[in-house]
């Protein structure tokens, strides 16, 4: 029998990123024969965006278009193409960016992240970004137009070292100038950073560690020793920032603005609503974790469990997840594999060259047959490594 209008349970979904997609997909498949809960996934593109591929869409390469519509067919979920601008804790409503209002019962926000172009001056104003396929495609546009010149990529972490090797091997006739403060893999392993380093160098990228970038010129980067690196092109992959949405909403959110949950990954201020991947500060035995798609998929999948748990009279369980691997592309031919201990630090083995770059790439289109897999068997999504010792809770005696 389908409930009304008035007895369904709403389900909203904000941002169909890696962990938006898995918390609808999971929700959906799980709850399509019920009739009594409706998923809506919300996001302002109906297709599927490859942030793990954005580097090479900034290098001119097609990559496949995936239908998020598609992939939802069959589960019940409804998808709304919108770009939300509030979110009302209180009256537990959506405002989208046609003024559409979308009420819920229960809301899961997977609003990702972007770089960071605020905190330092003219990056927002000169600065190419990967924040969305449509940015990476402003610098592809770019590069294509260059006639010789210097490329300079500001942060050199894995973002920007992936960024940097791919532009160096599309475009061998540009300068390609890699800053940053730390030196680039500087929490890897010393066999990995020592295969990083040297790809860098046979791609010919300049690397400029242990420097700050001060100020972004349209022809200028300032480094804050007082010199500067002339650039025909600037990207910025420095550090991230999260929508301010949570914010204004009054949830409870940590000093980078994202929503601290419980380890059932609901809001601390708001149990009826879940935060869920890079939009989530989300805390483990080894701290609070770190935005990557290996962990954001667990986090999606777990919030559609602890929902469903909620729903059932029942309590959730906490989130567990331990990393286990950081693999990095350098080029098309060539990557490093660093695997991890649950808590995101080096081990030994390190996987490098052709077996690495294939590796990489499995791991990069792993995702959509992923949430296909996960449509037909919910259970199959369920399945991630949960740390060990690492992320143990221990009882109070
Ligand atoms: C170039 C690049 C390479 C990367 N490589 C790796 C890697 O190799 N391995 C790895 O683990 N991680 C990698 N990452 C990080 C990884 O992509 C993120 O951690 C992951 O995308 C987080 O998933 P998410 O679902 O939280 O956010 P996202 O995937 O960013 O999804 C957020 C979704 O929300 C939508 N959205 C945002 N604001 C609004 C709004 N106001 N209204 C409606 N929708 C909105 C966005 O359009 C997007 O669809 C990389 C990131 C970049 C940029």
């Amino acid at each position: 029998m389908n409930a009304t209008a008035e007895q369904r349970h709403e389900v909203l979904v904000l941002g169909a990123g890696y962990a938006g997609l898995s918390a609808a997909i999971q929700l959906a498949a799980r709850t399509r024969k019920r009739g009594n809960l409706r998923v809506t996934l919300v996001n302002p593109y109906d297709t599927f965006t490859e942030r793990l591929r954005l580097h090479m869409t900034a290098t001119g390469q097609e990559t496949a278009e995936m239908s998020i519509p598609e992939l939802l067919d069959g589960t019940g979920a409804v998808f709304v193409r919108g770009w939300v601008t509030a979110v009302d804790a209180a009256a537990k409503t959506v405002r989208i960016d046609d003024d559409r209002i979308l009420r819920y019962d229960t809301l899961v926000y997977g609003l990702g992240s972007v770089a960071d172009t605020i905190a330092v001056p003219g990056v927002d104003d000169h600065a190419y970004t990967l924040n969305s396929p449509q940015d990476a495609a402003l610098l592809a546009d770019r590069l294509t137009r260059l006639d010789g010149g210097t490329v300079v990529v500001g942060g050199n972490g894995l973002t920007g070292i992936e960024a940097a090797a791919e532009i160096a091997e599309r475009h061998p006739g540009l300068q390609v100038v890699l800053l940053g403060r730390a030196e680039p893999g500087a929490s890897m392993h010393p066999k990995a950073k020592a295969h990083l380093d040297a790809a860098l160098a046979r791609l010919g990228v300049r690397v400029r560690s242990g420097v700050e970038v001060v100020k972004v010129l349209p022809d200028v980067v300032e480094l804050a020793d007082g010199s500067t690196v002339p650039a025909d092109a600037v990207l910025w992959t420095s550090g991230t920032r999260v929508s301010p949405l949570a914010a204004a909403a009054g949830l409870t959110v940590d000093e980078r603005g994202r929503v601290v949950t419980d380890n059932a990954l609901r809001s601390v201020s708001h149990p009826d609503v879940y935060a869920v991947g890079d939009a989530a500060a989300i805390r483990q035995g080894y701290g609070v974790m770190h935005g990557t798609c290996q962990g954001g998929m667990p986090t999606g999948v777990h919030a559609a469990l602890s929902i469903l748990r909620v729903l059932a009279g029942k309590e959730p369980k906490p989130f567990r997840f331990g990393y286990y691997h950081t693999p990095v592309s350098l080029g098309r031919s060539d990557a490093v594999v660093q695997f991890t201990r649950p808590d995101d630090s080096p081990r030994r083995i390190v996987l490098t060259g052709k077996r690495a770059a294939k590796y990489k790439e499995t791991v990069t289109a792993a995702p959509w047959p992923t949430f296909a897999r996960m449509k037909k068997m919910p259970a199959s999504g369920a399945l991630w490594p949960h740390g060990g010792r690492y992320t143990r809770i221990r009882s109070a005696k």
